[in-house]
């Protein structure tokens, strides 16, 4: 608005100046005759001159014929009386008045002006867009500290988050604590869920609770700027926050910026890549002690650059689940403050109605309720308006897909709790902390699994448990339900590929102490990795037959320790379907009992 209203002025401004340039070839003044002194005089001697006005030096007046005239006197005594004599009119003006200075002006300075306005203003524009330019580089990374007043209470659902996250804030807190003690504290933070599951809030609920700086940038800013802005973006960014330590960067929607590099043909976004790299330049330049904390958050964690999650970096990984039914009771609480809500609306049972929304949800659902509250004027939000509410999110484009039947429900929680009961009887399983009928959200828990040969080394025993508990699921869904469903896919993949591995890989097979096929990481392929077939056609047979020998073994033998378990099964799941979530000592408790196989 201030901007404008400049701008009109200017041009108002410049459009006067032109006028006043251009006035003058129209005056009459141009028909001004410029006389000698001399023949000023004879025309007075001829008397042909009937006014003059004296203005300083310049006499001008107009000749019998009409013509105006002007001439310069300097100090002539004699031109009074001799107009006298002659009783010409004399008029006198004050030589300020004349109007030589604003000829001049106009004549000489006002074209100058013009240009000097004109380019002064050329050079504003072209300045400005430059500067919007710079700006990209500085803008959204004011520090937001004062303005977070959001702590840790206004979240809710993610108490596991939480109690990781206290960590991170003592050391915010107190850095000097922990320094003494020779303490290393994580340089990054990877905070990883669904959209809307509260990733950003958190983020700046640590900032609040730990009453910090919180230096604030988004991927997505990068993506459509201009090679190079996106790099000394992220090196201000880090100036910034090292001068004001301690405080927390927050890096939103890293995936935008942190995709594989180079992944596919083509290179990649070449912006991106630069930004990318100016992030791990300047997370391995600071040193620990710098007392800054960088959080990251991402919905994607699956196409992340594996150099980003290298120690020293983010390596410190948070998952953010969709909230059990006691979170999403909790967040609909913190949600119903500031909204009158009737004594008939009970929060449990809109919890228990809305498994699978995220916290956006739910607050979307109570705001809902609210707008539709006031639009039939009501005083308060009544069951009813937040009932249509959840209806009216849980029918939103994107939410349909993502909301819970209670059949889903129902089958997720028998084919959870065949792979709990499997992990927990099986001698050499890795024992499971949290059963959950809700989705773990996109490719979350398949990314969090390290590969096996960089985690540790594994039994041909192990090997075989974790193959029988990834069956577990499908196994679950056939005993209980007449059909199987989709939902075991990411088991059987990474069932085969395991069995797969202990075949051609580890050597635990009949086919011997050997290994099958050669894999050349190609480098210009990014990270594809071609496989090189170093056996026959026969042995290609052999090895399938190894394969699926592996994995029926493994599915005869889940299939025969939940027969034996049915009941228990059974009761496991109904607790299951009405909490949504079982963990740490409730889960222990459930799981006991269980009747183990023979061998
Ligand atoms: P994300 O960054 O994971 O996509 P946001 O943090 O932007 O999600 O969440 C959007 C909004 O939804 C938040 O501002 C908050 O009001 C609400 N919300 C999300 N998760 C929670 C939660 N766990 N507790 C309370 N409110 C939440
Ligand atoms: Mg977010
Ligand atoms: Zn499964």
């Amino acid at each position: 608005m201030k901007a404008n209203w400049r701008n009109i002025l200017t041009y108002l401004l410049l459009i006067l100046i032109g006028i006043a340039l251009i006035a003058p070839l129209f005056s009459t003044e141009t028909k001004v005759k410029e006389l000698p002194f001399s023949s000023f005089l004879d025309q007075i001697e001829q008397n042909k001159i009937k006014e003059v006005t004296i203005a300083g030096d310049i006499i001008s007046g107009v000749l019998a014929d009409k013509t105006k005239f002007k001439t310069h006197a300097m100090n002539y005594p004699n031109l009074v009386p001799q107009l006298r004599e002659k009783g010409i009119t004399i008029k006198v003006e004050s030589p300020v008045q004349s109007n030589w200075a604003w000829d001049l002006f106009i004549q000489l300075l006002a074209p100058v002006a013009f240009f000097a306005l004109f380019w002064w203003l050329m050079m504003r524009q072209a300045q400005g867009m430059s500067n919007q330019a710079m700006n990209f580089g500085r803008a959204n990374v004011k520090p937001q500290t004062g303005k977070i007043t959001i702590t840790f209470a206004n979240v809710a659902g993610v108490d596991e988050a939480k109690e990781e996250l206290k960590e991170i804030v003592e050391f915010l807190k107190t850095p000097a604590k922990f320094q003494a003690l020779g303490a290393k504290i994580p340089k990054g933070l990877l905070l990883m869920g669904a959209p809307g599951t509260g990733k950003t809030l958190l983020a700046r609920a640590i900032a609040g609770e730990a009453g910090v700086p919180f230096f604030s940038i988004s991927g997505s800013d990068f993506v459509e700027m201009f090679v190079g802005v996106g790099a000394s973006r992220v090196r201000s960014v880090f100036d910034q926050a090292k001068k004001q330590t301690p405080s927390i960067i927050f890096m939103d929607e890293i995936d935008a910026v942190g995709r594989h590099r180079g992944a596919g043909f083509g290179g990649g976004h070449d912006e991106r890549e630069q930004t990318l790299n100016q992030l791990l330049v300047e997370m391995d330049g600071f040193d620990p002690n710098t007392n800054i904390i960088v959080i990251a958050a991402t919905n994607r964690p699956d196409i992340l650059d594996p150099a980003l999650l290298r120690p020293g970096r983010f390596d410190r990984q948070i998952v953010l689940d969709k909230p059990d039914l006691k979170g999403r009771e909790d967040i609909l609480k913190i949600h119903a403050k500031g909204k009158p809500l009737a004594s008939d609306v009970d929060l449990t049972v809109v919890a228990r109605r809305t498994p699978g929304f995220t916290g956006a949800d739910l607050e979307n659902v109570l705001n809902e309720a609210a707008i539709l509250a006031a639009r039939v004027d009501k005083k308060e939000v009544t069951m009813e308006e937040v009932e249509e509410a959840v209806d009216r999110v849980m029918a939103g484009p994107e939410k349909k897909s993502r909301v819970i039947s209670d059949r889903e429900k129902k089958i997720v929680a028998y084919h959870e709790v065949g792979h709990a009961v499997l992990s927990s009887v099986l001698p050499n399983a890795d024992r499971v902390h949290k059963i959950s009928v809700l989705p773990r959200g996109l490719a979350l828990g398949y990314t969090l699994q390290l590969p096996l040969e960089d985690k540790y080394l594994i039994t041909k025993g192990q090997a075989v448990d974790q193959i029988t508990v990834m069956m577990g699921g499908r196994v679950a869904e056939e005993m209980f339900f007449s059909e199987v469903t989709s939902g075991a896919h990411n088991d059987l993949e990474r069932a085969t590929d395991l069995a797969k591995k202990m075949v051609t890989e580890f050597g635990m097979s009949e086919l011997g102490p050997r290994t099958f096929g050669r894999k050349d990481r190609q480098v210009f392929l990014g990270r594809d990795i071609a496989e090189m077939k170093d056996y026959s056609e026969h042995t290609a047979d052999e090895i399938d037959t190894e394969v699926e020998k592996i994995i029926m073994q493994c599915y005869d033998k889940a299939k025969a320790v939940l027969a034996n378990n049915r009941a228990k099964i059974e009761s496991i799941a109904t607790v299951l379907i009405e909490k949504e979530t079982l963990e740490n000592s409730d889960l222990e408790a459930a799981l006991k009992d269980l009747i183990k196989p023979a061998s």
